[in-house]
């Protein structure tokens, strides 16, 4: 890769409205930094963007310098595929707008804002679309992946209420993407991850919510976990699509509803959202809280957007992550077993494993209505190992990688491609599925030379 010149530099930043932030700049060590701690690359520059030709300006820099370009939405990519060593990082931080026209139910959001940014405008009209559980997570990635969350068994995945997006391609035009303008990079950009442009701008869909929802939490000791889950997938299963319940296992951390004899030992936690009247869902989840012992329970009605950041004090910024990742179509006992011998050897109080309870809507498209393909997974499972000392890397990584294996006989095949870690690149195929050809040949109308290929990347065909 060509080391890019001080008079290349200078022409960038010639007309630029945003940052062009240099390594010895003040700002450079912080706008290299993203949420997983793991991830520490220096690149050669940061073109902190503030609209449109920004974006149109940097693309075509990186194009014709032969730069590595990386695009960065909110940062959060486990893979540390927002940031690259030595090229240049496009950063959409400083393009967080999110409009909303309440009378037609649209939200119109930039490439840089975060769900945080997306629930506050949304919200205030009683409004919002499937999103993810943590509000400091970009809405760009989350949706190119897919994106699921609390209302996707109601209202799908994130990608299914994509109206439209404007997109800089690789030869630096701006394009909207609909079903009727540029509709195959509609498709692909509804699933096939950064790898067709740089989207500026998403237009969603958006529903009535709220702004109160019921919610909330049931603790449950690990010693009943096997009775329990097999009882949560029972209930899961029949439940109707306002309702919609995570289970996670991990150390009891020092939550205010548990005693504190409880605290730091192993529990499954049932989270509950049910996105229908508050009233109607005291009776639906009643059956929750009588699974097995109750050690603890936090159930109430609140507002959507603060339940949206219920999760963000065990998920904050600078930790060092590792996941690994399964779909599955149903939880059987064999997997049990294999989550209770994870749990007996939790390398760390911040370690866990979470079943993300999607189906209902997500699973009524056909797999190649988007590029998202995986319609059959009604869990996302996520091993997520979490720490905060290097010298606990191998030990933690090593125990993802244990669960991920044992795990895998009772798996459906596929991996939802924004939990995919940096040294996964086998699994890539998998992430796309049934629609990796079809993305391909999307790809080589769209990016031939593989300028965006700082992601889960899709080879032009
Ligand atoms: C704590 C945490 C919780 C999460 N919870 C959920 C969840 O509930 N549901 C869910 O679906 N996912 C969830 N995720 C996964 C999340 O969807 C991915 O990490 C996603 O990549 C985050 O998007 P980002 O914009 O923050 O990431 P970034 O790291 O900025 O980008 C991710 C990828 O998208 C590309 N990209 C980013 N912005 C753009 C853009 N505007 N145009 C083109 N390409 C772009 C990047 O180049 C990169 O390849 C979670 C992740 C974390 C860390």
């Amino acid at each position: 890769m060509p080391n890019l010149t001080t008079p290349q530099i200078s022409e960038l930043k010639n007309g630029f409205k945003g940052d062009v932030i240099l390594s010895g700049d003040g700002a450079y060590e912080s706008a290299r930094k993203i949420w997983n701690g793991m991830i520490d690359k220096r690149p050669a520059l940061i073109a902190r963007c503030a609209g449109t030709p920004d974006i149109v300006r940097t693309v075509n820099f990186a194009r014709d310098t032969g730069a590595m370009l990386a695009v960065r939405g909110g940062g959060h990519n486990i893979a540390g595929n927002a940031i690259c060593d030595d090229g240049v990082v496009l950063d959409l931080s400083g393009m967080k707008a999110v409009s909303v026209d309440a009378g037609a139910r649209r939200a119109t959001v930039e490439g840089g804002a975060t769900l945080a940014d997306f629930d506050a405008a949304t919200q205030a009209h009683g409004l919002s679309t499937p999103m993810g559980i943590n509000s400091t997570t970009g809405v760009a990635g989350l949706t190119l992946g897919g994106g699921f969350g609390w209302l996707s068994r109601k209202h799908g995945m994130t990608v299914d209420n994509l109206e439209s997006a404007e997109v800089v391609t690789a030869a630096g035009e701006v394009v909207r993407a609909s079903a009727k303008q540029h509709p195959d990079l509609f498709w692909a950009l509804r699933g096939g991850s950064g790898n067709f442009g740089v989207v500026s701008r998403f237009e969603f869909r958006l529903h009535p919510l709220g702004p109160e929802v019921l919610t909330g939490l049931v603790v449950y000791p690990i010693a009943e976990a096997k009775a329990v889950l097999r009882k949560y997938d029972d209930f899961v299963a029949q439940a109707p699509d306002d309702l919609t319940v995570w289970s996670v296992l991990r150390l009891a951390p020092p939550l205010p509803f548990l005693r504190p004899e409880f605290h730091g030992k192993g529990i499954v936690v049932l989270a509950i959202f049910y996105a229908g009247d508050p009233k109607q869902g005291e009776s639906l989840i009643a059956p929750l809280r009588t699974l097995g012992t109750v050690l603890g329970e936090h159930i109430g009605v609140q507002p959507y957007a603060a339940w949206q950041q219920t999760f963000d004090p065990l998920l904050t910024p600078g930790a060092r992550n590792y996941w690994k990742s399964h779909n599955f179509s149903t939880l059987k006992d064999g997997l049990f077993d294999a989550v209770l011998a994870s749990i007996a050897t939790l390398p760390g109080p911040e370690c866990e494993i979470f079943f993300g309870g999607i189906g209902g809507a997500t699973t009524r498209p056909a797999a190649d209505s988007t590029a998202y393909a995986h319609r059959d997974a009604r869990y996302v499972m996520n091993v997520h190992g979490r720490w905060q000392d290097p010298a606990d890397d191998a030990r933690c990584v090593g125990w993802a990688r244990d669960f991920f294996k044992a795990s895998a006989p009772f798996a459906s095949g596929g991996v939802y491609v924004n939990f995919l870690t940096a040294d996964e690149g086998d699994r890539v195929a998998n992430a796309y599925g049934p629609n990796y050809e079809r993305l391909a040949r999307v790809k080589r109308q769209y990016d031939p030379g593989n300028l965006f290929r700082v992601n889960q990347n899709i080879k032009p065909s």
